[in-house]
């Protein structure tokens, strides 16, 4: 496994892979990895010749008065599961070489980067959508992996993709869950053990969901409803959204048809969470 840390480097290495005519797939992370990144790495192992796993912890896509400074950073550990799953290019940039003094050229895509996560996080996505243009266009990827934990940002770059015409097909990689349902996330090791335990409403919640639409429950309201009220009955929990939209395209909907996304974040303490399911009616 090679460890490239600088742009210009991946450059060239990147260009030698293509020159032998090798399929990239690319798995981008913050690091601080888990099995919900170790799927990403699988999945883009099983369909291409070389992966590259960036890990970055990019300032632009945090607000002001977020985590981008107590992020977990796992350099040691995160490197050695990588070794393990069989990466062949680990790509870990600089905040100066990706930002250099005078940079100012940001991705930003239109309505549907608004709701959702988009409302509690202004300017989060524009950090995605530009870290990620400009770590495509260092990578030269023909596949790049992203999980559906963060179906918002799939649904978003798959916009830009489309928009900005990149040669790249995003791959959605399903959850990866703790065995008693939380949706494992970098962000899980800030939980007290007494949040960690109420957080499992979040997959409770989701499932219920589930449950009322396989006995026929269509209307959006009201299963957003019930979500809420069973999160709310979990003292340590703070709803900042339940809600429901029509999937992929994030358009708003009132009745469940086809495929729909329930996404939901919420806060416990000063840790926020987020998780969804997508639900399927085929009639
Ligand atoms: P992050 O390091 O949090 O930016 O995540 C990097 C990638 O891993 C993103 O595409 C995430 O959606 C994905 N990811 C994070 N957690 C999970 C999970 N539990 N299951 C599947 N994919 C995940």
């Amino acid at each position: 496994m090679t460890v490239i840390e600088s742009v210009a480097e991946m450059r060239e290495f990147i260009a030698q892979v293509r020159q032998q005519g090798k399929k990239v797939g690319f798995v981008p992370t913050m690091g601080a990895l888990h099995e919900g990144h170790l799927a990403l790495m699988e999945e883009a192992k099983s369909s291409s010749d070389t992966v590259v796993a960036s890990i970055f912890v990019n300032p632009t896509q945090f607000g002001p008065n977020e985590d981008y400074d107590a992020y977990p950073r796992t350099w040691k550990s995160d490197i050695d599961a990588c070794q393990k799953i069989g990466v062949d290019v680990v790509f870990r940039p600089h905040v100066a070489d990706m930002y250099p003094q005078g940079w100012g050229t940001w991705v930003s895509v239109d309505n549907i980067t608004e709701k959702l996560c988009g409302q509690t996080r202004p300017g989060h996505f524009r950090g995605v959508a530009t870290v990620v243009t400009k770590l495509f266009n260092i990578v030269q990827p023909d596949r790049a992996f992203f999980g559906q934990k963060d179906a918002q940002q799939v649904v978003v770059l798959m916009k830009m993709v489309r928009d900005l015409n990149m040669n790249v097909e995003i791959i959605m990689v399903p959850i990866v869950r703790d065995p008693d349902g939380l949706a494992k996330s970098s962000r899980n090791i800030y939980l007290t053990p007494e949040q960690r335990t109420a957080a499992l409403v979040l997959s409770r919640s989701l499932l219920s969901a589930q449950q009322m639409v396989i006995q026929g429950q269509r209307g959006c309201r009201l299963i957003c409803s019930e979500v809420q009220d069973k999160i709310a009955e979990e003292p340590l929990a703070a709803v900042e959204y339940v809600q429901m939209y029509s999937f992929p395209d994030l358009q708003e909907i009132t009745t469940v048809r086809d495929k729909v996304l329930l996404a939901v974040a919420v806060r416990f303490g000063t840790t926020r969470l987020i998780d969804n399911m997508i639900l399927e009616v085929k009639e």
